[in-house]
């Protein structure tokens, strides 16, 4: 059987595996908090964007996604201000602790690429954010292979549906890891900007996320051979009041970031824009756009396309797709 992730089979299906988030993460988590490993009763729902950040929009506390981009019927088309990148992984304490800093207005207005703390303290938000992700991802895929056996259901159904969600178990395995290195260097200097722009207008998207990079700006490949783990690399679209920041970041002691570095260079800012435009709907899940340009980038069958097609993170090829530039002004 042919999978096609905007099939109506596939949306009664995929409804009916749904879990329920709460009693997952406790399940998961065996009622420990992810990061500190103290018991606890509840959960905080932590936001992987600031809401002030979110709030620059001006979209009515109503944003567009991934979903109502890529028009994909059964999933949720819009995200409300609190469901925005929220995830239950945290105690109250980590959560009102790990991030106060990052979540200072003013230090993100004043961002400084060499700022180590709140370097760290994106990266962490972005790891968080994918290990809840994949634990979700995977406890769907499970759940989903047991109603195919039951219901006599093929399970090419859930292998299409495995790979275009882009879920893996050494996804969970690398994250896992970094926070663990992160947390070993806690007071020690270990990101390094590869890109940062300041635009002084407000762009009409947010995101933060962290992702792999398969192949450089000139097809270097960025993979270690023989391994599973991947080099995560974090970047963020930060729309302020009446301007916006963008930075690109990844591990200081990496050749891989080095080489970057070193190509990133070599582009303009306009060129950097499409680039970071091009990451953004290629290869990223987790932005939010004004609710009231959603209609307009719904009309451009390439972004669909880019946005469905999940794929390893080639940056050489930024060039030969034609989508709208929401970066630029
Ligand atoms: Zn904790």
């Amino acid at each position: 059987m042919k999978f096609d992730i905007s099939d109506k089979k596939f949306s009664e299906f995929y409804s009916s595996i749904k879990p329920n988030i709460k009693e997952l993460i406790k399940k998961s988590t065996r009622n420990k908090c992810y990061y500190c490993g103290k018991v606890c009763s509840s959960f905080q729902n932590s936001h992987s964007i600031p809401r002030f950040i979110l709030g620059n929009l001006n979209s009515n506390n109503l944003y567009g996604n991934i979903f109502s981009l890529s028009n994909i019927e059964f999933m949720k088309g819009h995200t409300g201000i609190n469901q925005a990148g929220s995830f239950y992984l945290l105690c109250e304490h980590c959560e009102k602790e790990l991030f106060k800093y990052y979540e200072d207005k003013t230090v993100i207005e004043n961002f400084n690429e060499n700022d180590q703390k709140l370097l760290k303290s994106i990266a962490l938000k972005n790891y968080l954010f994918q290990i809840y992700k994949a634990i979700l991802n995977l406890s769907l895929i499970a759940s989903g292979y047991k109603k195919c056996k039951k219901n006599d259901i093929p399970e090419s159904l859930i292998n299409g549906f495995r790979f275009n969600i882009g879920v893996n178990l050494s996804n969970l395995d690398t994250y896992e890891k970094v926070i663990q290195y992160d947390k070993h260097y806690f007071n020690k200097d270990i990101y390094k900007t590869i890109s940062f722009i300041k635009l002084n207008y407000t762009v009409p998207i947010a995101m933060q996320t962290s992702f792999s990079i398969y192949k450089s700006i000139n097809g270097v490949s960025l993979f270690y051979e023989n391994t599973q783990v991947f080099e995560p690399y974090n970047l963020f679209i930060f729309p302020l009041k009446d301007s916006s920041i963008i930075a690109l970041f990844g591990y200081k002691y990496s050749k891989n970031t080095d080489l970057l570095l070193e190509e990133f260079r070599l582009l303009s800012d306009s060129e950097t824009l499409k680039l970071i435009n091009y990451i953004t709907f290629a290869f990223c899940e987790e932005y939010y756009v004004n609710e009231s340009i959603v209609g307009s980038l719904r009309k451009t069958p390439q972004l669909k396309k880019l946005c469905l097609s999940m794929r390893k993170l080639d940056l050489s090829k930024y060039n030969s797709t034609n989508i709208p530039n929401i970066l630029t002004e």
